[in-house]
């Protein structure tokens, strides 16, 4: 069996049937991952000996006749920022570049649970801050489609993996669009869940209150696969939410006739690229062709949604952190000759650029005399798009915009104007502040063969409206 195309189902059988064994497509990964990743950059750490152990036990239980579990056998990356015990985790930082954690991120203990094979850590940006990849610590990550280009980021690891068959499926993180901006610029599926849907234990934190895990996947049905196993409630998290999870994948069968799908003008305004404009008005009539019927809605805070995203992300950020001071585990400076110099430049020495930005522009809008002009405006604003998403969902089941303005745009052309690379992110932001669910699906290619993204976004813990929707518009978009 080759590494190429696979899906879960596909891997899951095969290796249920014997026809070939876990451990060999493995061995293939790796050797393809070998081949490959000079060039793309996508993983970071390699756990050969851990995902030996995984195949041969999904292995041995195919030969006793035992039925699989839902992974079963099925190649998976993770991306940096979740732990893994006994497996480096760097979080795409210098100051975890020697991190070993003790335990493993509840989302990683689940899909090894269901017998996915873990074959090492994702390429992210430094603590999940960036949309292009390029802020990692140790080297960049380019596009599959066009090595010129950036996978988009902060989960540009994960989405690279997907394209370029490395990993079956990958889990990404999204706080403000990480997993479906990437997901839109390599060509995949990305999901990101409802706010606690999925545990964030053992999740390396950028933002508290809009981290979210999701999976990255060749097509729908793979990411409702993973979802199914890595959602649900979790002792370990407070705030993963206690809400039945349905069974995705049956979802997915169910007809989208009737549905109404609502089209915000915010989301085609100045700035959308004419090319992406266009797939997604396509898609559109794609799915009134499935008989949804597509309504007007409005979602008049859009315009203020990057700086609040931008004030609470980097004030939740200057405070996760704190905890990165060169004392309890990570980088330490040689040679401080105090405790507060040693703090100092541990942390100047471990964090990059774009890491200190947001500590610094997070501890001013938290700051005494500041907060109420930054902080709590910035949370008063997210309470406005939260109720925009409100009365915009009593009309409507779901919603669909373009997941990004433009295509993947070349490495370098952002990396050195934060404000350009922040905008990339204009139609993600908004689902993370909200709490929502929302889904990255292809949905055609630019001239130059770039690929295009459609979003869909969906009511609080109703991920099945979304992925639905995005299962019959793939199905579809077949024919
Ligand atoms: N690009 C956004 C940022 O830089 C989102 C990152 C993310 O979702 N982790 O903050």
């Amino acid at each position: 069996m080759k590494p190429t195309l696979l899906t879960i189902d596909a891997v899951r059988s095969a290796v249920q049937e014997q026809t070939t064994t876990s451990a060999a497509l493995v061995e293939s990964f790796y050797a393809r991952i070998q081949k490959e990743d000079g060039q793309i950059g996508a993983y970071l750490t390699l756990c050969k000996e851990r995902a030996l152990e995984q195949a041969e036990r999904m292995d041995r239980m195919a030969t006793e006749g035992k039925l699989l579990p839902p992974l079963g056998g099925v190649p998976l990356a993770i991306k940096d920022v979740m732990c893994t015990r006994g497996v480096r985790t760097t979080a795409g930082s210098k100051i975890l570049g020697n991190f070993i954690p003790p335990y493993d991120c509840t989302a990683v203990a689940r899909v090894e649970a269901a017998g996915a094979v873990v074959l090492g850590k994702l390429n992210c940006d430094e603590f999940a801050m960036g949309s292009s990849t390029e802020n990692s610590a140790f080297h960049p990550v380019r596009n599959p489609r066009d090595t010129s280009r950036v996978p988009g980021g902060s989960s540009g690891g994960s989405a690279a993996a997907v394209a370029a068959d490395m990993a079956v499926v990958t889990l990404g993180s999204d706080t403000g669009g990480s997993i479906r901006q990437p997901a839109s610029f390599c060509g995949v599926v990305g999901l990101m869940p409802t706010y606690g849907r999925v545990s964030r234990y053992g999740l390396i934190a950028f933002a508290s209150s809009l981290d979210h895990i999701g999976p990255l996947a060749k097509n729908v049905k793979d990411a409702a696969t993973v979802l199914r196993t890595i959602a649900g409630r979790d002792p370990m998290d407070s705030t993963s939410a206690e809400v039945p999870v349905p069974d995705y994948v049956a979802e997915l069968e169910k007809p989208v006739r009737g549905l109404k799908i609502g089209v915000a003008k915010e989301y085609f305004g100045e700035g959308l690229d004419n090319e992406v404009r266009k797939a997604v008005e396509d898609a559109i009539q794609k799915l009134a062709q499935l008989d949804c019927e597509v309504v007007p809605v409005s979602l008049p805070h859009t315009e203020y949604a990057i700086p609040t995203y931008y004030i609470v992300a980097t004030a939740e950020a200057s405070a996760n952190l704190a905890r990165f001071d060169g004392v309890r585990y990570g980088y330490r400076a040689k040679n401080a000759r105090t405790l507060s110099e040693m703090y100092r430049r541990s942390r100047h020495e471990g964090f990059g650029a774009e890491v200190k930005r947001r500590i610094m522009l997070g501890t001013y809008a938290l700051s005494t005399g500041y907060y109420d002009a930054y902080y709590l405006k910035a949370q008063k604003v997210r309470t406005l798009l939260t109720q925009d998403f409100e009365k915009a969902f009593k009309k409507v089941d779901a919603i669909v915009t373009p997941t990004c303005p433009t295509a993947a745009f070349k490495l370098g052309e952002k990396v050195n104007d934060p404000l350009a690379m922040y905008l990339a992110d204009i139609y993600t932001v908004t689902a993370d502040l909200a709490g929502i669910p929302g889904i990255s699906i292809p949905c055609g290619e630019t001239r130059d063969k770039l690929p295009i993204g459609l979003q869909i976004l969906g009511k609080h813990f109703d991920e099945a409206t979304p992925l639905r929707l995005a299962y019959s518009y793939e199905q579809a978009a077949k024919n």
